[in-house]
């Protein structure tokens, strides 16, 4: 099992990287007053098979693709599955379930990839919608010369679509999406619902930062178009919305010119506030520095070195060696600079000058030189290995926090090395982020102050152990990592949220809250869509 666990982990480094619930606590103060609905009965879900009018279909059978996620952990099985082929098929049977009244007890969950971590995308006897049908019909368009307001160039996409795709796509044109997440088989809409955080978000913001038209079907069924001038409560509020306000049907995304290469550089410190002034002296001096900037922690992890040297090159590995043996816990910058071919005599001179402002320790400097297309992609060669081995769709209980900056060293304290004794289970992201740099009227929330880390504990369960890889002992101490956070007055927030109780969801979004409430009021008024973030659930309390 220790084996296996090792073997994640080697694979899982390089993201780099790398129910029961209560029903009846779910509501929000006003619908809380309300009566709780049944699940639909047979009639309403088979009037819906009766009256949809489709260009796709509705499937009553083959379910469970829908009742699963990445995470593994949750259940919900739907009803039914629409495979829609026109945004009027989502639209349409939105709007028959809204028509339907409270009382149907009908919800729908839009599906992207599926790699939600607790049943996000979907919907207990509900409607899912395979986003990724919609992407089937729907082409990819791309505005070279940007619109008259613009000027920059930008992609027409749907919200099915995956950013791989994007990617591949992007490149015909010479072109690439500004920020992306550290895996590209994800979909468009499931990232956007949430932020789209990767090592580029310190110079170009989340995701959600950069698109600037969305098409989206409200919980009404309407069909709105919006930008951040035209219906921008709207557009604002899906962005980072966890679904709550409407199904994102396309996306305008912001494109920059693409490179063709990439220098990728880890170093590595012993001393956890060199390595953290480095990562913020970084992320300051937005021009002219790396182009992707994130970092991970290393804890009693000795065989590491040796997973690293098929594909990074290092002049002293003796003395790297040493490092790790004689140092429990190591963390590792992970930085990477692009260019086009025409520079490649001058980019290592222009790493090298770069490196030279750093403070790492000397011998531990590792470099590899990849294709855009192969560094960005990286997960996936991982995700190919592990699916080999069986151990991509086990269990993941993955934990991210966002940490604000001046509490960062705190957290470590407390967290590396006394709560986790070592990293077998799988990475840990660290890397700061500058939101004063951010849009942030969107409905992400984030800790207070403008520099915050984004620490990510990318676990994974061996499904049938009670050891230290078993899921129960993972989630004992992602509850320890929490407690700590609340004790000692950290004031973290989640991302990618995950909450039981409505009186969490209020404390999540703080000050934020009744805007939060009042948009769910205005745009999904029945409570239909996207039950699987249990922040509201359907009732009769609002019309
Ligand atoms: P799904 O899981 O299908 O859906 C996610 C949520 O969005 C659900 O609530 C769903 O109902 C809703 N939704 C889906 N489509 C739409 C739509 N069109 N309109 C409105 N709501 C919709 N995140 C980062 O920020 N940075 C990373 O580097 C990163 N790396 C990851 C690596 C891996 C291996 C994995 C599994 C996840 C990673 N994530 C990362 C998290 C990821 O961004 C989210 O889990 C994302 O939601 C997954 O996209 P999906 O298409 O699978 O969405």
């Amino acid at each position: 099992m220790l084996k296996h666990t090792n073997f994640v982990f080697e694979i899982l480094i390089t993201f780099i990287l790398g129910c029961n619930f209560d029903r009846n606590k779910m509501f929000t103060k006003n619908f809380a007053t309300s009566t709780t609905c049944d699940l639909p009965n047979h009639a309403s879900i088979s009037s819906l098979n009766r009256s949809l009018k489709l260009d796709g279909e509705i499937q009553f059978e083959n379910l469970r693709y829908a009742a699963k996620d990445f995470g593994n952990r949750y259940t919900y099985h739907p009803a039914a599955i629409l495979n829609p082929k026109s945004v009027s098929d989502i639209s349409n049977l939105i709007n028959f379930i809204f028509q339907m009244g409270p009382t149907s007890g009908l919800t729908v969950a839009p599906r992207g990839h599926g790699h939600s971590l607790e049943g996000q995308a979907q919907a207990h006897q509900g409607v899912v919608i395979n986003m990724e049908s919609l992407a089937k019909s729907q082409e990819m368009n791309f505005h070279i010369n940007g619109d008259t307001k613009t000027k920059t160039p930008f992609v027409d996409v749907s919200a099915g679509a995956l950013w791989i795709d994007i990617l591949h796509e992007s490149l015909k044109h010479g072109l690439a999406p500004k920020s992306w997440t550290d895996y590209l088989h994800l979909t468009v809409g499931g990232t956007l619902s949430n932020a789209g955080i990767s090592g580029q978000a310190f110079r170009h913001g989340p995701q959600i930062n950069n698109v600037h038209q969305l098409e989206v079907v409200t919980g009404t069924g309407q069909v709105v178009t919006c930008t951040k001038e035209i219906n921008s409560d709207l557009f604002y509020g899906v962005l980072g919305g966890l679904g709550q306000f409407g199904i994102i049907t396309r996306a305008h995304i912001s494109l920059e010119p693409a490179p063709k290469m990439v220098k990728w550089i880890r170093v590595l410190y012993s001393d956890f506030a060199t390595f953290t002034d480095d990562q913020e002296h970084l992320i300051s001096s937005s021009n002219g520095s790396f182009d992707y900037i994130e970092g991970f922690v290393l804890i009693n992890r000795t065989g590491i070195l040796n997973n690293w040297r098929s594909s990074f090159k290092n002049k002293d590995t003796v003395q790297a060696g040493r490092l790790f043996s004689e140092e429990k816990t190591v963390y590792c910058l992970e930085i990477a600079k692009y260019f086009k071919q025409e520079d490649s005599v001058k980019i290592d001179q222009k790493v090298e000058n770069l490196l030279s402002k750093l403070n790492y320790n000397e011998s531990t400097l590792f470099i590899s030189q990849v294709s855009y297309v192969e560094f960005l992609d990286r997960v996936h060669v991982s995700e190919l290995k592990l699916q080999e081995k069986g151990l991509w769709d086990v269990p993941h209980p993955w934990l991210n926090l966002l940490v604000p900056k001046t509490k960062i060293y705190k957290f470590a304290n407390e967290v590396f090395g006394k709560i986790l004794p070592d990293t077998s289970n799988g990475p840990i992201l660290i890397y700061p982020v500058d939101k004063s740099r951010w849009d942030t009227k969107t409905s992400m929330v984030t800790p207070n102050e403008d520099v915050f880390y984004l620490v990510a504990f990318l676990s994974s369960a061996m499904p049938s152990s009670t050891g230290t890889d078993g899921l129960d002992y993972i989630l004992s101490q992602n509850k320890r990592i929490l407690e700590v956070c609340e004790t000692a007055k950290l004031e973290t927030k989640q991302y990618l949220p995950h909450y039981n109780t409505q009186d969490e969801w209020k404390q999540h979004f703080g000050s934020r809250w009744d805007d939060f409430v009042r948009r769910k009021y205005t745009y999904d008024p029945l409570a239909i869509l996207t039950p699987g973030q249990r922040i509201f659930q359907k009732s009769v309390s609002f019309l």
